[in-house]
């Protein structure tokens, strides 16, 4: 620890991401796409001048935004970019949640909104699942200086509606309520249409999992030109280019195929739903998923030795050292030949 570091980063426990292994796993750990980004990426990348790189990128991302407005049935102007979801949602927490009264956050969720809360000097007030494992949009409504939550929930897998979400908003309308849709593509219902409804809602997206492109750090923000201005001012002052050349082209590109879009994120679900049957049939408990994820347990197994002896034998899985988590196992989908692969181990490993 350093003196020379402010009180804020003293206090830091950074969040610490799933491992990225140098040997050849079946990695089922950071709910990474098993697919590559569609062909229309590889073009780009083949066919990309070096010389685009000798000038400063269009400081306001224009054709990529116009693009994302497109595919997602909104305008360029309700629309911000960054260098992946995270980033996104760090700009989003310094430009809206740094208020007098504490930002309502459910538990179990991603758990870098609490790294970010410590960050910002944001106070939190922490608000427990409801008895199905759904986050509890009743609790979030309650009085805050605003409200972040993931839809569908990380690492639980379950979402909520639109209409619920709308209901939320009818409630909360004097502070920024916050939906994090990095999973939605897999199963879930995008608030997005919202935005021209309510002006204090801001969905965020990824790249990184139905796109196929989490290696890039490509991320988005949508919501009320007001909301894109707040972000906009914060960003400015770190670095007034939002993504650079290349991953706004990547990016485009892979908006543009919506069939191969499509067709992976269909592959993923259904594969999702046979390694669901398959690992009920082993005898794990599995929550329902809208995610590229599922979050398993197992009555009579230490999961967390399954996960260990899961790595010797080449497949890596997370598990969460909390609390709540410490009986689950999260089981990011892969292929199908990679998910009978974890079904073969598991039976082998399983007495
Ligand atoms: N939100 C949630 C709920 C996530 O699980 C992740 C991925 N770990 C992110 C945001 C961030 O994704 P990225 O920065 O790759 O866009």
């Amino acid at each position: 620890m350093s003196k020379l570091w402010s009180p804020a980063v003293r206090e830091l426990t950074p969040y610490v991401p799933g491992e990225q292994p140098r040997e050849r796993l079946i990695k089922l750990n950071t709910n990474e796409n098993p697919y590559p980004p569609a062909p229309g990426v590889e073009k780009v990348l083949r066919e990309f001048s070096a010389d685009h790189l000798r000038l400063y990128p269009d400081p306001t991302s224009m054709a990529l935004r116009q693009t994302l407005a497109q595919t997602l049935g909104t305008s360029a102007e309700n629309v911000f970019v960054g260098n992946g979801s995270d980033e996104v949602l760090a700009l989003a927490f310094q430009a809206f949640f740094r208020q007098q009264k504490p930002l309502a956050i459910p538990d179990i969720s991603y758990s870098f909104y609490p790294v970010y809360c410590r960050m910002y000097g944001i106070e939190s007030r922490i608000h427990p699942l409801d008895e199905h494992w759904q986050v509890d949009l009743d609790a979030l409504s309650a009085d805050s200086g605003g409200v972040v939550f993931a839809n569908p929930n990380a690492p639980t897998g379950l979402g909520h509606g639109r209409e619920a979400i709308a209901a939320l908003l009818d409630k909360v309308t004097d502070r920024v309520v916050l939906v994090d849709e990095a999973y939605v593509d897999f199963g879930g219902e995008s608030a997005v249409p919202l935005v021209e409804h309510y002006p204090n809602l801001l969905v965020t997206g990824t790249f990184s999992k139905s796109r196929s492109l989490a290696g890039l750090r490509l991320g988005y923000a949508v919501g009320s030109p007001e909301l894109i201005e707040g972000m906009v001012r914060v960003k400015d002052s770190f670095n007034s280019y939002p993504v650079d050349a290349l991953a706004s082209a990547i990016g485009i590109a892979a908006l543009e195929d919506s069939d191969y879009f499509d067709a992976t994120r269909e592959a993923v679900m259904a594969t999702r739903e046979r390694a669901r049957l398959r690992l009920t049939e082993l005898g794990f408990k599995v929550l329902p998923s809208q995610t590229n994820f599922l979050l398993a347990t197992h009555p009579e197994q230490d999961v967390a030795q399954l996960f260990v002896d899961l790595r010797e034998r080449g497949i890596l899985v997370r598990h969460f050292n909390t609390e709540a988590l410490r009986d689950y196992l999260r089981i990011t989908i892969g292929t199908d030949d990679e998910m009978d692969s974890l079904i073969e181990v598991l039976t082998e490993l399983l007495p």
